[in-house]
C-alpha cells in the first residue's frame, strides 16, 4: 500500500504498524534496520540514492519514524528530534523572529516555560501566559500582528486542564497566528489536533509514543507544506536530530501505541473508581469524570481520557509524601507514559521550580502515570499506601 493509501484508508493500528516503511527491497527486512551510518556513497557527484547524503539531513531509520508520525497525526510531514524540547526550539525558531510574541499555557510543562522565559526571551521573543481552558483569556492575551504562535497543551500537567482545540484554532487563525498543540499527554491515539484545526502537533516522544521509558525524543507534525519546508531547513541547520538507534526504539514503541493506550485508559479508570470516595482522598482529577470542568470538551475531542490521574489527600503534604514513598508497584519518579506505573509529588518534584508563583500546585497533590500492569495490583498498591499513610506508620 502506498503512503497516501495508508493515510486515507487504514485504521490507526494498521498505520502505526505499516506507515512509513516498505519491507527493504534487497533483504525483505520487515522492520527498518538501524542505519548506523553518517554518510552515503554517491553514484557520481551529486548522485544520491533515495536522497540520502548525510545523516544529520536524513537517515532511513529516522525517515521511517517520521513517516509513521505523520500518518498517525494525519499530517503531511513528520519530523523527529533528539528531545521534545529540541523539537520545540526548532519550531519556535522556524516560525518566530525577534520582536514576535507567543501565547503559552499558564500551566505549561516546566521545560516549555523555561525555554520561553529563559532562552527565547533573551533572543527577543516575548510571551504571555493564559489558561488554555479559557478561550476568552487566550484571545485577550493575543497581540494582533505580533503574536505568531498560540501554544496549547491539553490535557495539561499536573491538573489535567482541557483546552478546546477547535475553538482555540479559530482564535489563533483570526489573529494570523499558528496553533501549536503539545499532544504529549493524549498521544495521537486519543486525540488528533491537526484534524481539529491545529497547525502543528508537538510530542515529547519520550512519553507515550516511545512508551517504554528507554529513549528520549521529540516530534513535530505539520499540515502545511510551506511550514514543512521551514521546519526541514531548521531541523537540518540546527541539527538536534535523534540517532538511528533512538529513532528505531521510538518507532518500535509507536507500533503498539493503540493497545497500550487502551490499557492505560482501562487501568486509569479502575484507579479513579478506587480513589473516588476513598476517605483519605478529597479530590480526584481526571477528565473522564463528569465533574471535571473540561469533561465536555474532552469527550468531544478525545477518544478516551488517558492514563494520567491526579488526586489530593486529606492529610496535607505530609500524607501526600508518605503515600508517594509507601507505594511499591507505582515507582516514585518523574516522567510519564511508560508501561510501568509512576507516582510523584508535583509540589516537591516536577513543579518545585514554580513554588511561590501563580503556577504553584497544591501541596496535597499526587500525580500518577498509570501503567499497564495488572489493574488489581495497582489498586491494591494504592490501597496499602493510603492505609499506611493514614495509620501514620
Ligand atoms: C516531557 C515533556 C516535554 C519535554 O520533552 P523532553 O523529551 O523531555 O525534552 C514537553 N511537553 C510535555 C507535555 C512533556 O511532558
Amino acid at each position: 500500500m502506498s503512503e497516501q493509501q495508508h493515510r486515507q484508508k487504514s485504521g490507526f493500528e494498521t498505520r502505526a504498524i505499516h506507515a512509513g516503511y516498505e519491507p527493504d527491497p534487497t533483504t525483505g527486512a520487515v522492520i527498518p534496520p538501524i542505519y548506523a551510518t553518517s554518510t552515503y556513497k554517491q553514484d557520481g557527484v551529486g548522485g544520491l540514492r533515495g536522497g540520502y547524503e548525510y545523516s544529520r539531513s536524513a537517515n532511513p531509520t529516522r525517515t521511517a519514524l517520521e513517516g509513521a508520525l505523520a500518518a498517525l497525526e494525519e499530517g503531511e510531514r513528520g519530523f523527529a528530534f533528539a528531545s521534545g524540547l529540541a523539537a520545540e526550539d526548532t519550531l519556535i525558531r522556524s516560525v518566530c523572529r525577534p520582536g514576535d510574541h507567543a501565547v503559552i499555557p499558564d500551566d505549561a510543562y516546566g521545560g516549555t516555560f523555561r525555554l520561553f522565559d529563559k532562552v527565547e526571551k533573551v533572543w527577543g521573543l516575548e510571551h504571555s501566559p493564559a489558561a488554555v481552558s479559557d478561550v476568552d483569556a487566550v484571545r485577550a492575551a493575543i497581540r494582533p500582528g505580533q503574536t505568531k504562535l498560540v501554544w496549547v497543551e491539553t490535557p495539561t500537567n499536573p491538573l489535567l486542564n482541557i483546552g478546546d482545540i477547535e475553538a482555540l484554532a479559530a482564535v489563533a487563525h483570526d489573529a494570523g497566528a499558528l496553533l501549536v498543540v503539545d499532544n504529549t499527554f493524549a498521544s495521537p491515539y486519543l486525540q488528533q489536533p491537526l484534524t481539529l484545526g491545529a497547525d502543528v502537533v508537538l510530542h515529547s516522544t519520550t512519553k507515550y509514543c516511545g512508551g517504554h521509558s528507554d529513549v528520549v525524543g521529540g516530534a513535530l507534525v505539520v499540515r502545511d507544506l510551506d511550514l514543512a519546508e521551514q521546519v526541514t531547513f531548521h531541523q537540518n541547520s540546527m541539527g538536534a536530530v535523534p540517532g538511528p538507534f533512538d529513532a528505531f526504539l521510538t518507532h518500535r514503541g509507536l507500533k503498539t501505541l493503540g493497545v497500550r493506550m487502551d490499557r492505560h485508559c482501562d487501568n486509569a479508570e479502575r484507579v479513579v473508581e478506587f480513589l473516588t470516595g476513598h476517605p483519605s482522598v478529597h479530590q480526584v482529577i481526571y477528565p473522564g469524570l463528569e465533574e471535571h470542568p473540561g469533561h465536555r470538551v474532552a469527550a468531544k475531542q478525545m477518544k478516551r481520557f488517558g492514563g494520567m490521574v491526579s488526586f489530593r489527600v486529606t492529610g496535607g503534604e505530609a500524607q501526600a509524601l508518605a503515600v508517594c514513598e509507601r507505594a511499591e508497584v507505582f515507582t516514585l519518579g518523574e516522567s510519564l507514559g511508560g508501561v510501568e506505573s509512576l507516582i510523584e509529588h508535583p509540589g516537591r518534584m516536577t513543579h518545585a521550580s514554580v513554588a511561590g508563583t501563580d503556577l504553584e500546585v497544591p501541596a496535597d497533590l499526587i500525580r500518577l502515570s498509570v501503567g499497564i500492569e495488572t489493574a488489581d495490583d495497582l489498586v491494591a498498591d494504592l490501597d496499602r499506601a493510603l492505609a499506611g499513610a493514614l495509620a501514620g506508620d
